[in-house]
């Protein structure tokens, strides 16, 4: 009799559920200019979702929904939406209202359930006015500056993606906006060079957005931070990709084949049909440079990361990652170590280890940058020289092409001795 009423209850709370659609967790994800809610929901829903102005209020109604979680609140850093409230309309499900600083473009769309996450319900809402750009008139006369060498630094995944995850719980996409924010501050303390972050904080973007990013600051090099995972919990250490001839060649097929994308590569200017050989000569010579570029600065990165600790791949690894493809800037992959690994995973949630690593990238960064400055960057004015037996004043004047003076002056020297070892800073055209 016991077993009957139990399958009885079970049955009834089983067409309950049937009839009402559950939302199980709710989330905010702040990026600049998009603010992106993520609904995860017990099964498919039909949803509704409207604007009202004097205040701006965006309204989302969810069918036959029933909330299982508090509303979240919004973050510090959210700009778009200053409060979220919620309701229940009898009969019809949950309505959820955001109080808007302004009026705001939306898009939805609902995702299959997937490895980590069931259904789910994906709002975006982007500011409808774009804030416009100051633009920097150069006056006429002035002297054209150096700029800085630009490094576009890619903390891998991010918001609703986690990465890879540790025995531990420890989230890849924490992890590598860590270690990307200590390379920054490295790389911002070098003369000559600057650092943008293309993720800054807990969201998501997709991998040809972030390519975009990068091409948008002028990034002279792009860095993909990431910590890898195995199945085999004993596998350790860093490796670190460039893109594979395989990966470059298809994307320039995809990028020729986009007539508008091409039109970047070849300085801006739209060839049109008739030009099909001139742009897949251009094509060809931009990302035969890319690829040397990328090999040398990939090179110099695993060099410092074998100071760090043990590498998993002694030599510069080639894949076809999607965020490895743009054919006008080197692109490299670091996969900073095994979150999986139970000794690699306790070093990667240590700060110092961190910078260890931000530490070791950048030096193969910069001494690939010191050796091969780019024309017209900072850096190529600041030449360093590193004082071998047998160097003179006299020599090293010689081989730059400058005056012994101005060595001396730069180097605050009074003398003719040089030490061996000594790094010398070497003026330009002087
Ligand atoms: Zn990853």
């Amino acid at each position: 009799m016991r077993i009957w009423l139990a399958t009885i209850l079970l049955l009834c709370t089983c067409f309950a559920t049937a009839e009402t659609v559950k939302l199980t967790d709710f989330r905010v994800w702040t990026a600049p200019e998009r603010t992106r809610l993520v609904f995860d929901l017990s099964k498919t829903i039909q949803h509704k979702i409207f604007s009202l102005p004097s205040p701006n209020r965006l309204v989302i109604d969810l069918q036959k929904t029933h909330l299982k979680k508090k509303v979240p609140t919004v973050g510090r850093n959210e700009q778009l939406i200053k409060k979220i409230r919620h309701g229940v309309r009898k009969n019809h499900g949950l309505r959820v209202v955001l109080d808007l600083s302004q009026k705001v473009k939306v898009q939805s769309f609902l995702l299959k359930p997937n490895k980590q996450y069931g259904h789910r319900l994906v709002v975006d809402i982007r500011p409808t006015t774009k804030v416009k750009p100051v633009k920097v008139v150069a006056k006429t006369g002035t002297i054209k500056r150096s700029k800085d060498i630009i490094v576009a630094i890619d903390a891998g995944h991010g918001g609703e993606d986690p990465g890879a995850i540790g025995k531990k719980g420890t989230q890849e996409k924490k992890v590598t906006l860590a270690i990307a924010k200590k390379l920054k501050q490295l790389i911002d303390r070098e003369r000559g060079m600057k650092a943008v972050l293309v993720r800054e904080g807990d969201y998501f973007i997709e991998l040809r957005e972030r390519m975009s990013i990068a091409r948008q600051k002028s990034a002279d090099l792009f860095i993909s931070i990431h910590a890898d995972a195995f199945r085999k919990s004993s596998v350790h250490g860093s490796s670190v990709y460039i893109l594979s001839q395989k990966g470059a060649s298809s994307e320039a097929a995809k990028w020729l084949a986009e007539r508008e994308n091409s039109a970047d590569l070849v300085g801006g200017v739209k060839l049109s049909k008739k030009d099909d050989m001139l742009a897949k000569i251009l094509m060809d010579l931009s990302q035969t440079a890319t690829n040397e570029i990328s090999r040398d600065v990939a090179k110099k990165v695993l060099k410092g990361l074998k100071v760090v600790g043990k590498v998993h791949k002694p030599q510069v690894q080639h894949a076809r990652f999607q965020v490895l493809k743009s054919p006008d800037i080197p692109s490299l992959l670091v996969e900073t170590a095994f979150i999986t690994n139970k000794s690699d995973e306790r070093k990667l949630n240590s700060t110092r280890h961190q910078l260890k690593i931000a530490k070791a990238v950048f030096s193969g960064v910069k001494s690939y940058f010191y050796q091969n400055p780019p024309m017209g960057t900072v850096m190529a004015d600041i030449r360093k020289h590193t004082v071998t037996s047998g160097d003179t004043l006299g020599s090293i004047a010689n081989q730059y092409d400058v005056r012994i003076a101005s060595i001396r002056r730069v180097n605050r020297l009074k003398g003719d001795r040089i030490l061996v070892g000594k790094r010398l800073l070497i003026p330009t055209g002087s």
